[in-house]
């Protein structure tokens, strides 16, 4: 067996035995897996108290055949949970829970998380985690030209059902209501019609999937 270093973000952690945990982990270079953390239920250990949902380690571990096996652990990030909000810890789980395979690599995706897990998961830094990742799965189209006519340039309005940017002829040759279109500005992000468009295009995506 050979002993590999990794960053992580842990997803979830489930009671595996009545002393060992199995974590549901998202590495920088290794991808999302599972790793067997033994003894971690143990008031004594010393992997327990880094190793909570959201939380960022360094850690070494086993792997050869099956599970992985958690060695050493040294906590990078501990989230604070009276600042985070849960709905907003959701959006980001579930995304990569449900839509990122085993075992492989998503530098970009993985900087981007750990971005908004250091700034407590705001709304802003939320939804931009999750228009990376909707853009990098290749599930929404990537932002650089009119969804209706292609042009490069003046894009400064979001078509907030289908996603698509809008320039300024496309924007202005028709009547959109202003519950369809908003402005993309600076707070484009952190806007509530942008979160709750977000939230209905992940809702409809995911139960296309199932
Ligand atoms: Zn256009």
């Amino acid at each position: 067996m050979r002993t590999h270093r990794d960053q992580i973000v842990i997803l979830k952690s489930n009671n595996y035995s009545e002393a060992d945990k199995i974590l549901t982990v998202f590495g920088r270079e290794f991808g999302k897996f599972s790793i067997l953390a033994k003894g971690m239920r143990r008031l004594s250990s010393k992997n327990r108290g880094n190793m909570q949902t959201l939380s960022i380690a360094d850690i070494s571990f086993y792997k050869a055949q099956g599970l992985a096996l958690l060695l050493e652990s040294k906590s990078v990030h501990i989230p604070d949970f009276t600042t985070i909000e849960v709905k907003n810890s959701t959006r980001v789980l579930r995304l990569i829970s449900r839509l990122i395979p085993d075992e492989q690599a998503y530098v970009k995706i993985y900087e981007a998380l750990v971005k908004a897990i250091k700034s407590d998961l705001t709304t802003d830094l939320t939804n931009r985690f999750r228009l990376l990742f909707l853009i990098e799965e290749g599930l929404i189209n990537s932002m650089h030209s009119c969804g209706i006519c292609g042009a490069p340039d003046g894009l400064n309005h979001l078509q907030l059902s289908i996603f698509v940017l809008l320039c300024e002829n496309c924007y202005s040759s028709k009547k959109w209501s202003t519950n369809d279109v908003i402005a993309v500005n600076g707070e484009l992000y952190s806007n509530t019609k942008f979160t709750i468009a977000l939230d209905k295009y992940i809702d409809n995506l995911l139960l296309e999937m199932t």
